[in-house]
């Protein structure tokens, strides 16, 4: 039998290790087994971090949580409908799950659950890398259980489901494969390649929202253009989408983005949204069901790459660009700033970006209204033509700004 708790102390701290044993003591005097379960074990003999620690029980976990926080102080947030609970002390936060068994009725559909043993919890799980999991319990503490060899697997480097209905019931594992596979540098497991090629068209019965949470996900990772590009390779993205790529241009834009600014899932999807039509846009939203601020910056991209050939005219004046663009999201002009084949569209999106939006004039409203000019349309319009004047460089000082306004005043 594997024992890790020297592994556990090295790569946890001690406040952690302590809280672990505690838990486990007060599992098992209730007469229930408690494990560290999933990506933590995982991530424990990769030896990366990960702070987010699941927790299973063979017994009721809300429960258990309740009286960790009475016992070791800290907070819980039950969700009695999951038979779970968020336990949180200060920087450590773990999950605590009662351990099930599920089957699914039809493939993508919501699995049926019920309360089951770790055994049957770990064969839940989707890659035999996540089915790992160390006893808690004062007497196994650190004992591995490693039911699908997944030690073997991590020492390998594969990526492997658990059983051959793996991926048909449910499709978004095809996702998190490729994900785990890229993040950490491994491969898939030859069958589990055949399968998920085999499966791969079972996407189309998940919802939008499941897929959407995935793909959000793989926007989160470090090089999520990498993961794009196998799931291309693999036939996989085209079933979520048919105008999705994973192609070298991609590749090159979403590397760009990362050395321009800090990326975010707007940002890298307003750039897979450049080079659709609106149509082909409108379709992917909808099918991911993408709302709210993402899907404006995606539209946004497209409106601006329509209006982007007005700024390839020769000469054209800083207050030009910056009334063609402004009314756009920063995520948006970036996203065109990376993405337009046009060098000039480029620069001056980039000097939008960089510098014209920050410029105001120094009079303000009120230094109007104060030399004599009543609010309304004039008074806008002044402000209007000082903002203007900045930009083009045409004036420089307040001074200068004030005699401009006098002279607009006739
Ligand atoms: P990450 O580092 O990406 O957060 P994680 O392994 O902690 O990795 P979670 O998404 O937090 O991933 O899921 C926790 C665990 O739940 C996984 O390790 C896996 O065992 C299991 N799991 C999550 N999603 C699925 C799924 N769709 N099918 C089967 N098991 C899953």
């Amino acid at each position: 039998m594997t024992i890790l708790t020297s592994e556990l102390e090295k790569h946890f701290t001690m406040e952690l290790v302590s809280l672990l044993r505690a838990a486990g003591d007060l599992a098992w005097a209730r007469g229930w087994n408690l494990y560290l379960v999933g990506g933590a074990v995982r991530d424990l003999f990769l030896a990366r971090p990960n702070l987010d620690l699941d927790l299973v029980l063979e017994g009721d976990a809300i429960a258990l949580a309740r009286k960790l926080a009475e016992n070791r102080g800290g907070e819980v947030v039950a969700h009695p409908r999951f038979g779970t609970a968020k336990f949180r002390q200060q920087r450590i936060s773990l999950d605590l799950a009662t351990a099930r068994s599920e089957s699914y009725a039809r493939p993508g559909a919501l699995p049926v659950v019920s309360p089951g043993t770790i055994g049957e919890d770990l064969l839940r799980r989707d890659f035999s890398v996540n089915a790992l999991a160390v006893h808690l319990d004062p007497i196994h503490f650190g004992a591995l259980l490693d039911p699908y060899g997944g030690r073997d697997d991590l020492e390998r480097g594969l990526i492997r489901v658990l059983h051959e209905k793996s991926f048909s019931d449910d499709p978004t594992r095809i996702l998190r494969a490729l994900r785990y596979e890229q993040r950490l540098g491994f491969h898939l497991e030859q069958n589990t390649e055949q399968l998920m090629r085999r499966d791969a068209a079972v996407m189309d019965e998940v919802s939008g929202e499941r897929l959407w949470h995935e793909l959000e996900l793989i926007l989160k990772e470090e090089c999520p253009e990498r993961v794009l590009s196998r799931a291309d390779e693999l036939g996989v993205l085209q079933n979520i989408h048919p105008s999705l790529r994973g192609n070298g241009w991609v590749r090159n834009r979403f590397e760009q983005a990362r050395k321009a600014a800090k990326p975010s899932p707007a940002l890298y999807l307003a750039l897979l949204a450049y080079r659709l039509s609106e149509e082909e846009n409108e379709d992917l939203l909808a099918r991911l069901r993408i709302r709210g601020e993402i899907a404006k910056v995606m539209c946004q991209t497209i409106k601006l790459k329509q209006v982007a050939s007005d700024l390839t005219t020769p000469r054209l004046a800083p207050s030009a660009i910056y009334h063609l663009v402004q009314r756009y999201s920063p995520e948006s002009i970036l996203a065109t700033a990376l993405a337009s084949d046009s060098r000039l569209v480029r620069q001056r999106l980039k000097l939008y970006l960089t510098e014209l939006r920050h410029i105001r004039p120094a009079l303000s409203g009120d230094d109007l209204q104060s030399m004599g000019i009543s609010p309304g349309k004039k008074l806008g319009q002044v402000l209007c033509a000082l903002l203007d004047a900045r930009l083009d460089g045409k004036v420089q000082t307040r001074e200068q700004e004030e005699d401009l306004a006098r002279r607009l005043l006739g």
